[in-house]
């Protein structure tokens, strides 16, 4: 964390929280511009139920301005035919300007999602600067590629860049999750547009300012705000977009595959929902088991993708570990997000908070026992927040052991033998990631290789950087963001073939 973040209390937050004015308009071609309609729609705080802001709500016409825009930076060379080391040069900046301008992306990523500000500060702001300073040096620092080909013949394998990126994405890590698409197509030199979530879409319209004031052309990246069903639909169905990057429900990564036959064929990059197994067996250190398994599906509230939603233990530990997990679950502490001390906030809106504690209506109904939680919490404050809950005794038919909850909720299971335990792991429409608990390393190769998962995480969780690839196999979609293997979404292959005597 930053000096100034560290040192600053809640009421610090809280000063900074009111006298911040954040920006609601799109950002097309470089400027700041409302919805040509002039609808608006209003972003509220899960913090406290109230509105932050109002902020333009783009339909089709305003996607049109931003694909064009882009479409036509693209055809002109100005960003791509940019020599490789000033657009290197350009991409550090913006992630210097991202940090530089920490206190107020985190503020906006604190109010919009409901995350603790420490999190915002050391996690969401910080691993987006980062993300694009990595791309930034494959800048140049890639190469392509010649074919062996017979001796009178020359043949280039070249990467170039798409075209229009229409990057669409959730409202869990609005920052982390759109570097995750910028820092790759921007280091190929194509041009972008953003469709922040309609819960989150403040600090994606900053990002594009600061994008612009580090050198980043007009019209090489663009936001449009707005609802899903208007803007992020006009997006995947216009016939200038060569790629959707998307993120978010599988269900709306379906609509992804079905705008993209419908309009110009274009690609589709989806990184869908999860449900990922922790599966415990006897001779673990439960222990660090359970602090990771309690971390893993309370930290962001449970709206993580790969949260770790179902703990798969042996029938011989479960209660104890079971009790482990709420032991170190008691020393987590849930409140305002803005207090530095918070260290669970909220969920995103009124409407998933009902959804989560339906879901562990339909667990109890069905059977499953409450170990721990189960209620809302903090209602005095107007804002929506959820008990850290613990749903025992759960089956593999019900509702919570295959659905992906995106809450702070546990469903736990038990298993008799390895091939119980595999086959629980793997019995849902996801396959994110996965982690196994064992201190038998015969053990943790062969569920390495048999739970199906894009991560598989051994006496660990939720641990990573940039240099790995991160997405899904399954129904949990298709592609991966970070890493180097990331950039292969973002361009398309030329073959160059000179024949010479
Ligand atoms: P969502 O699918 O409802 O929305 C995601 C984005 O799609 C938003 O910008 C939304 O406005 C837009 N959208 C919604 N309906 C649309 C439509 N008809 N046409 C075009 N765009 C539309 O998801 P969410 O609720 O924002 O996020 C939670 C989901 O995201 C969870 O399922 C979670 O697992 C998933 N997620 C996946 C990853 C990953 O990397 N695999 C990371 C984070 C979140």
């Amino acid at each position: 964390m930053n000096t100034a973040a560290a040192q600053r209390d809640r009421h610090g937050w809280e000063r900074l929280a009111a006298a911040q004015k954040p920006e609601g308009r799109a950002f097309i071609n470089g400027h700041y511009a409302p919805a040509r309609d002039g609808r608006v729609f209003d972003d509220v705080s899960p913090i406290d139920g109230q509105v932050i802001c109002q902020v333009a709500r783009c339909g089709p016409a305003d996607v049109d301005a931003a694909v064009m825009a882009a479409r036509s930076t693209f055809e002109q060379g100005i960003w791509r035919r940019t020599e490789p080391r000033e657009r290197k040069r350009v991409l550090r900046r913006f992630a210097e300007l991202i940090r530089g301008d920490i206190d107020h992306l985190a503020l906006l990523e604190t109010r919009d999602v409901g995350k603790p500000i420490t999190n915002s500060v050391g996690v969401d702001v910080a691993n987006c600067a980062d993300c694009i300073e990595y791309y930034a040096e494959f800048t140049d620092k890639l190469y392509d590629e010649v074919a062996p080909t017979g001796p009178n013949d020359l043949a280039l394998i070249r990467r170039e860049p798409l075209g229009v990126i229409g990057a669409i994405v959730p409202w869990n890590y609005p920052l982390i999750i759109s570097a995750w698409k910028l820092g790759p197509a921007l280091l190929m030199g194509n041009s972008v547009v953003l469709k922040p979530a309609e819960q989150s879409p403040l600090s994606g319209i900053r990002l594009a300012e600061l994008a612009c004031a580090a050198g980043l052309p007009p019209g090489v990246f663009n936001v449009v705000p707005g609802l899903g069903e208007e803007a992020g639909q006009a997006l995947a169905l216009h016939p200038e977009v060569d790629l959707i990057a998307f993120t978010g429900s599988t269900e709306v990564g379906r609509l992804m595959l079905r705008y993209a036959s419908e309009s110009n064929l274009k690609r589709t990059a989806l990184e869908l929902g999860g449900k990922t197994p922790q599966v415990v067996f006897a001779g673990a250190d439960l222990k660090a088991a359970a602090y990771d398994i309690a971390w893993g599906i309370y930290y962001n509230s449970g709206e993580t993708c790969h949260a770790g939603s179902r703990l798969i233990a042996h029938e011989s530990v479960t209660e104890e570990l079971v009790e482990e997990i709420r032991a170190v679950t008691a020393t987590i502490t849930q409140g305002n997000p803005l207090d530095p001390t918070t260290q669970m906030g909220a969920v995103i809106d009124q409407g998933h908070m009902d959804r989560v504690l339906g879901f562990i209506d339909s667990g109890v109904a069905s059977g499953a026992r409450i170990a721990l939680g189960g209620h809302r919490a903090l209602e005095a404050s107007g804002g929506f927040y959820i008990e850290a809950t613990i749903l025992d005794g759960v089956r593999p038919g019900m509702k919570v052991a295959r659905e992906e909850i995106f809450g702070p909720v546990l469903s736990v299971m038990t298993f008799k033998d390895e091939t119980d335990a595999v086959r629980l792991a793997n019995d849902t429409p996801y396959g994110l990631a996965a982690a196994v608990w064992t201190a038998d390393i015969n053990v943790a190769h062969r569920l390495a290789g048999s739970l199906r998962g894009g991560t598989v995480w051994v006496n660990s969780f939720d641990r990573s950087t940039m240099a790995t690839p991160f997405g899904g196999f399954k129904q949990s979609g298709a592609g991966r963001d970070r890493s180097p293997h990331a950039i292969d979404k973002y361009c398309d292959l030329k073959t160059i073939w000179t024949a010479y005597r």
